[in-house]
């Protein structure tokens, strides 16, 4: 569904990411992993269009997405919740629910597709009408990655959803991952939370200084001595 082959890509002169490669199948959650800095975001930013891309190639469902707008990306199905959620915090619950709905599609299914919303995390109907800046950071994430349903994503893309969030809450929300990919939307989690994103993932790769330096199926990089001893603090 998404190859990304050989990219190099980085802000300006700096050079971020070199000769990155990794795909993912329909139907799969995949993970990106790695440590601050290691470049999860920039291949984020790198495969929406956001920042250009040097060399390599990035396709989507056959598709090139080299030098795409960022909104022919979006529209092609690849949607994205980011590590700040661009929240329209000032608009209610609804409100940013509603604006995720913006291809004819989406719109077309707007009834249906708010009442999966609600399914998944019921709080959000409760608090349908609140101003979504007042609420807490993990309800923000949930208003996030309900918006970013609505827009009815082929592949979802998840920057972080745990960042900031307590440990209960970020096992919600993880929970709530498992849902959706039982509801057959393919995933690419990006995550530093490197045990729990591999409970949820087939496979993974993890990233150092911009380059693959690890993949494999989840459960064999779950258990492998290299990647316990430098992420999950277990020698
Ligand atoms: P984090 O978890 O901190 O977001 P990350 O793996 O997502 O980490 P990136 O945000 O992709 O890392 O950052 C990779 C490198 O790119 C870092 O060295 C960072 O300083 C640099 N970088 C990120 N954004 C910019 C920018 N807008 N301009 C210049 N350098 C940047």
């Amino acid at each position: 569904m998404l190859k990304v082959e050989n990219i190099n890509a980085g802000y300006g002169n700096l050079q971020i990411l070199r000769n990155l490669s990794f795909e993912v199948n329909q139907g799969e959650v995949v993970s990106i992993l790695g440590t601050n800095g290691a470049g999860k975001t920039t291949t984020l930013r790198a495969i929406s269009g956001l920042i250009p891309i040097h060399s390599g190639t990035v396709y989507f469902n056959d598709v090139l997405l080299n030098k795409k707008s960022a909104e022919f990306i979006v529209k092609s199905g690849l949607v994205q919740v980011p590590e700040d959620r661009k929240l329209f915090t000032d608009m209610t619950v609804l409100e940013n629910l509603e604006m995720g709905a913006y291809t004819k599609g989406a719109r077309k299914n707007l009834k249906k597709n708010l009442e999966y919303c609600f399914e998944l995390f019921p709080i959000l109907k409760e608090r349908i009408k609140q101003i979504s800046g007042t609420m807490s950071g993990g309800q923000q994430q949930m208003v996030a990655i309900a918006r970013a349903l609505m827009a009815e994503p082929k592949l979802l893309i998840l920057d972080e959803p745990s960042i900031g969030l307590s440990p209960l809450l970020t096992k919600q929300v993880f929970e709530i991952i498992s849902e959706i990919k039982k509801n057959g939307v393919t995933i690419l989690l990006v995550e530093q939370n490197v045990n729990q994103a591999l409970q949820l993932a087939d496979r993974g790769y993890v990233i150092e200084n911009g380059e693959v330096v690890m993949s494999g199926d989840a459960g064999v990089l779950l258990n492998d001595e290299n990647l316990k001893a430098a992420y999950l603090g277990i020698t």
